[in-house]
């Protein structure tokens, strides 16, 4: 165990959480967890054209639906606040200040036209954009004649030349950085706004931030950020790249891939223990081949040193076996209560049929769950329980009922039926099957097949004896004689 372990992720609330984030997000709460330290969420709001407070809302009710509970944050208490970007200004400011002050920062009154054209000069020489250091230093008398134009500056630190920078990433080991490499960039805007790299800074240091976990994407702005914590005399945390999370193509994670957001899987039916077991092996693996770990184990076994150098692919058919797992291991009582919006929207049931057949739908449930890979796929699965006529699934289910047999078959077992008792029951199934099975001496297939499709217009699904007193006495002699026709 590490100790007073602080961890945070910091989110800009300018849409829902991208699922990548929210793998990096469990990885830091995983490691506060492990070590019994504190988690914290803030908000990067400084893009004041796009942050909403909707979307602050979303991410904050995705990260408790997964079980990721923050031990402070810009709702709770905390004694590093605040927790959100927009709140703290004056602490930027009073930080450039003192860099000025010190000239390890400058004032830059070029204009974003200047800089484009430097920027689009250093493209046409194919080199990378380094800004020219053009105000760096200016004499006093153009100092003056800039602040007479009315130009509002923008904060710009001064890179020094010729240093190494080494940051000891705890995933990927030494990686090195000259900071020959990087031009003096930006801290704070003319609007007064800090630059990410700049305000991340503070905020790490401001909240005791002891390891910084987050995406490999941000590994080309350590070394910017290593110059400041240096320039500002603050200590610097640890480092840990994981990363990223991509989809099978190997691109970044996108909606082609499927949902990138956690709202999706949760209105499709995920569990949030399915989504938190498959995201933590997103990129971090244990030792051993187990890959079913509730959260407690998780909490128990996660180590930085075995996150991963490779990208996490993320697999669905892995997440949807996955999840069907949970499925298997929940009450019938959790998933009904989860596909109830689904039969709904299916057209399936209403509240008042709900209310008055719980423990039927239940039954249903306990039938069916089993081949669930998410609970949205229960409007297929249930549908033979619910639709008014069979309607056959595929050409296969029709050709079942073509065979010469079936009429013979149908008959018998209908026949049956009309003597068993009225709340037909699944032993008492499983009886009549077996006798018009060896009645009719057809071989279980053509006896059993086109029973099943005359009932529920598909050649795959639950068992037979499962399905029959589950649709009823009547129900079933309706299809069969349907079928018949
Ligand atoms: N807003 C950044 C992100 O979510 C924060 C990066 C960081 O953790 O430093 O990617």
């Amino acid at each position: 165990m590490t100790d007073n372990v602080r961890v945070r992720i910091a989110p800009s609330p300018t849409g829902p959480i991208h699922i990548g984030n929210v793998r990096t997000a469990l990885f830091n709460w995983l490691y506060a967890r492990h070590n019994k330290g504190k988690f914290i969420l803030r908000f990067e709001d400084t893009d004041q054209a796009r942050s909403k407070s909707e979307f602050e809302d979303i991410i904050m009710k995705e990260l408790r639906w997964l079980g990721m509970q923050w031990d402070e944050g810009p709702d709770t208490d905390g004694s590093y606040g605040p927790y959100r970007q927009t709140e703290k200004l004056e602490i930027y400011q009073k930080h450039a200040e003192q860099l000025l002050e010190e000239k390890k920062a400058y004032l830059c009154y070029c204009s974003p036209e200047e800089i484009e054209k430097e920027r689009s000069d250093s493209a046409k020489k194919g080199e990378a954009f380094r800004y020219s250091g053009k105000c760096r230093n200016l004499n006093e008398e153009e100092k003056k004649d800039k602040i007479g134009s009315g130009i509002k500056p923008s904060v710009r630190f001064k890179v020094p030349s010729g240093k190494d920078i080494v940051i000891d990433d705890l995933v990927r080991g030494k990686v090195e950085f000259s900071s020959d490499m990087l031009g003096d960039f930006v801290i704070i805007r003319p609007d007064g706004m800090p630059i990410y790299n700049y305000a991340v800074v503070i905020d790490d240091y401001d909240m005791k931030i002891t390891h910084v976990i987050r995406a490999e994407e941000h590994i080309s702005n350590t070394p910017r950020q290593v110059l400041l914590y240096e320039a500002l005399g603050f200590e610097i945390p640890r480092f840990a790249h994981a990363s990223m999370v991509l989809g099978p193509d190997r691109t970044k994670l996108s909606k082609r891939h499927g949902a990138a957001f956690v709202g999706q899987y949760r209105e499709d039916g995920y569990l949030p223990e399915a989504l938190v077991n498959f995201l933590a092996l997103l990129g971090w693996s244990p030792e051993g081949e187990e890959e079913i770990m509730p959260v407690d184990e998780l909490v128990q076994k996660f180590t930085l040193d075995r996150i991963a150098k490779n990208p996490g692919i993320f697999d669905i058919q892995k997440l949807n076996w996955m999840n069907g797992h949970y499925i298997r291991k929940s009450s019938d009582e959790r998933i009904l209560d989860l596909a109830l919006p689904h039969l709904k929207k299916a057209g399936y049931l209403d509240e008042e049929f709900y209310t008055d057949n719980r423990e039927w739908l239940m039954q249903v449930i306990a039938v069916v769950k089993d081949n669930l890979e998410y609970v949205g796929q229960i409007k297929e699965h249930a549908k033979l329980f619910f639709q008014e006529k069979v309607e056959m699934e595929d050409k296969k289910a029709e050709d079942v009922l073509k065979e010469e047999t079936v009429p013979l078959v149908l008959r018998t077992l209908h026949k049956k039926i009309e003597g068993a008792s009225d709340s037909i029951r699944q032993d008492e199934v499983k009886g009549l099957l077996k006798e018009v099975n060896k009645e009719l001496k057809l071989g279980g297939k053509k006896v059993f097949m086109p029973i099943r499709v005359a009932l529920t217009g598909q050649t795959h699904g639950p068992e037979l004896y499962q399905v029959i007193p589950l649709l009823g006495k009547e129900k079933v002699q309706q299809r069969l004689l349907e079928a018949l026709k």
